[in-house]
């Protein structure tokens, strides 16, 4: 049983809210949501709001898009305060001024509807959206 669905996660996160799973076993937080602990495998996991804040590990600039996407756009793998890495589109910064001072900037999570996605998990059209917080620094 998934305590957490994938309905409810991208429900949350329509409203900019990220939905994670705590581990009750090794404390680690698992997100998005799957069936068990990400880190020990326990299945002793309950739902948790997280903060949404991160910092940027690393990124790259997506040019050649999937079909329903405009290109050029920025992706990154980011680091949850709370622990999990989780990838997005950053939304705050122009493809052609990404550079390597993106690295450990701090994100805030929001979303992005895509209506015209086709690879995506069943029937769910909205993806996490990051938008860098300390831009002048
Ligand atoms: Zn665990």
């Amino acid at each position: 049983m998934y305590k957490l669905t994938h309905a409810q996660y991208f429900e949350a996160l329509r409203e900019d809210r990220l939905l994670g799973l705590k581990c009750l076993d090794c404390n680690a937080c698992t997100i998005p949501p799957k069936r068990t602990c990400q880190e020990c495998g326990s299945t002793d996991i309950e739902p948790v709001s997280l903060s949404g804040l991160g910092a940027i590990v690393t990124f790259t600039v997506v040019r050649v898009p999937p079909e329903g996407l405009d290109a050029p756009y920025v992706v990154a793998l980011v680091a949850l305060d709370e622990g999990p890495w989780l990838m997005g589109m950053i939304g705050n910064i122009a493809p052609g001024e990404a550079d390597v001072k993106l690295i450990g900037k701090k994100v805030k999570v929001g979303h992005k509807v895509m209506a015209g996605m086709k690879y995506t998990a069943v029937g769910e059209g909205v993806v996490p959206l990051f938008s860098i917080l300390d831009m002048e620094s």
